[in-house]
């Protein structure tokens, strides 16, 4: 399989800090099984500290699968996952030092924001104090300071989506894990989001960034690198730009040509 060389996207500035190599992303021969069912075949993939990979590929061909395998909700039934040198295959997900962002929100519509937001600070053991100073910190971080009090049942889809991103990343973790955070919304807003999340990851120029993703353009615009997967199976890989201009083979060509 062909690595073409690194492209820098704008947002990540050349001057910018080396990330630490404690962020990198290894999938090592990671096989899943449902049952019969085998939807992770050997599936090998490095992500370098501070950049953001995204999935891309049919439905089905195990995308989310290979996320939430590093989040630590599927446990493979071979292969190691690394982040960093830890090998956290059998770790517990709490134990990962990982942020997800899954597509429907997953707020808890009984807390306000700002307890959405301490939630997960708690659950990684943070002291009280810690909380009161880091939930601000993180709602100014994605623009939702003035909604501190309100339930996520009086805010937009998009608003939502910010405040999951700030729980994710209120316990500082090393990596972020975003399962198409931006398909339940509507276009204009989706672009909206996706200048934000370049931003933010200027402001975090360590946060190593997996992305599933069906849309195309959402992976070409944010992403330094994509994977293309199919039938559990990296088919592609390579610098995003250089991925769509040369796909390195057929599968590649008819998957990125039939979607525009
Ligand atoms: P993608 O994200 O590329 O659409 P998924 O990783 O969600 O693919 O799914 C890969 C395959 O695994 C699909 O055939 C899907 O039906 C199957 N699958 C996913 N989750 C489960 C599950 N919990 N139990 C059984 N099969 C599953």
């Amino acid at each position: 399989m062909e690595r073409t060389p690194h492209i820098a996207k704008p947002f990540v500035a050349s001057a910018a800090p080396a990330a630490s190599d404690g962020s990198r992303i290894g999938f090592e021969n990671v096989s899943v099984t449902y049952g019969a069912l085998t939807v992770l075949h050997s599936f090998t993939l490095t992500v370098n500290p501070g950049e953001i990979v995204a999935l891309i590929g049919p439905s089905g061909s195990g995308k989310t699968t290979a996320l939430r395998a590093v989040a630590g909700f599927v446990r493979p039934s071979g292969g190691r996952i690394l982040i960093g040198d830890r090998d956290v295959t059998h770790l517990a997900p709490y134990d990962r030092k990982i942020g997800m962002v899954v597509q429907n929100y997953a707020l808890f519509p009984h807390m306000r924001v700002e307890e959405n937001v301490a939630f997960g600070l708690r659950a990684h053991g943070a002291a009280e104090d810690v909380i009161k100073k880091r939930v601000p910190e993180c709602l100014a971080m994605v623009g939702m300071s003035t909604y501190a009090k309100r339930y996520p049942r009086e805010l937009s889809g998009g608003q939502q989506q910010r405040v999951a991103i700030a729980r994710a990343l209120a316990p500082k973790p090393q990596v972020l894990l975003l399962d198409e955070p931006l398909s339940a919304l509507d276009a204009q807003i989706r672009r909206s989001m996706l200048d934000e999340l370049a931003k933010l990851h200027r402001d975090l120029p360590n946060l190593t960034v997996l992305y599933v993703t069906h849309d195309q353009s959402e992976a070409l615009t944010l992403a330094n690198h994509i994977g293309i997967m199919r039938d559990g199976k990296l088919k592609a890989f390579g610098g995003s730009q250089s991925l769509f201009r040369h796909p390195p083979n057929r599968f590649a060509a008819e998957f990125l040509g039939r979607a525009n």
